[in-house]
C-alpha cells in the first residue's frame, strides 16, 4: 500500500482516498497560510486565536495550547509571546490558583479571531455542493477515520459537552455553580461552558 507512488496508488482504493485526503489537508494549510499572510499572522497564531475563542476555559493555558498545536512548550510560548506583542492576548493568573497562568483574548484578539472564522469556507462550500446523501456518507466515513486516528494517538478531538460520555445533564439543577456535571473533572458545568470545545471529550457512543 502506497499513497505517494502514483502507479501503486492506482491499484488501491484506500491509497487513492488517502491521497485525496492528503490534498485536502494541503489545501487547508494553504488557506491558513494565505489568510495569515494577509492578516500578518502565522498559521499557528491563527490556530491559537481560534483555540482561545472556543476551547473550554480550563485548558486556555500554554499547556492546553501546546497540546492543541502539537508543539513544544517553548514553541507555544513563542506563539503566545508574538500574540501578546500584537496585543491580541494577555496572560492572566487564575484568581483561585495564581500559579496557573491562563491565556485570554483581548478585545482586539477576539475581533481578529472572528475575522479568521471563515478561513475554511471554500472547503465547506465544496462539500455543500455535494448531494446531501453524499455529505452524510462523507461525514460518517470521515468520523470513523478520525476515531481510529484518535485511538492511535495521532489526533486529539475537541468537541462540546452534549455528546460526551462524561456529560451528566441536569445533574444538580439548583447548584449555583452550574446545573450540569462533568464526570471527567468531577465538577459542575454552567450551561454556557457546555458549548466550548474540550480536549477530554469522549463520544458517548464509544
Ligand atoms: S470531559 Fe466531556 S463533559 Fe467534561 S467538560 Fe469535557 S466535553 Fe464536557
Amino acid at each position: 500500500m502506497s499513497t505517494f507512488d502514483p502507479a501503486e496508488r492506482n491499484k488501491s482504493l484506500p491509497a487513492r482516498v488517502t491521497a485525496v485526503l492528503y490534498r485536502i489537508s494541503q489545501a487547508m494549510n494553504h488557506l491558513l497560510r494565505a489568510r495569515g499572510e494577509a492578516a500578518g499572522l502565522s498559521p499557528a497564531q491563527i490556530q491559537a486565536l481560534l483555540f482561545l475563542r472556543y476551547a473550554r476555559p480550563g485548558v486556555r493555558t500554554i499547556g492546553g495550547l501546546a497540546a492543541r498545536l502539537g508543539a513544544t512548550y517553548a514553541t507555544t510560548s513563542g506563539v503566545a509571546d508574538a500574540l501578546e506583542r500584537k496585543q491580541l492576548l494577555k496572560r492572566q493568573p487564575l484568581p483561585e490558583d495564581r500559579r496557573t497562568v491562563t491565556l485570554q483574548l483581548t478585545a482586539k484578539g477576539r475581533h481578529e479571531a472572528e475575522s479568521v472564522e471563515d478561513v475554511l469556507s471554500e472547503v465547506e462550500a465544496a462539500i455543500a455542493s455535494l448531494p446531501e446523501a453524499e455529505q452524510e456518507a462523507l461525514q460518517r466515513a470521515a468520523q470513523a477515520i478520525v476515531l481510529r486516528l484518535q485511538a492511535a494517538g495521532h489526533v486529539r478531538v475537541y468537541e462540546m459537552c452534549w455528546g460526551c460520555r462524561f456529560f451528566q445533564r441536569d445533574a444538580h439543577p439548583e447548584d449555583p455553580r452550574g446545573p450540569h456535571h462533568c464526570a471527567f473533572v468531577d465538577a459542575p458545568l454552567p450551561e454556557e461552558e457546555t458549548v466550548f470545545e474540550c480536549p477530554d471529550f469522549v463520544p458517548a457512543s464509544v
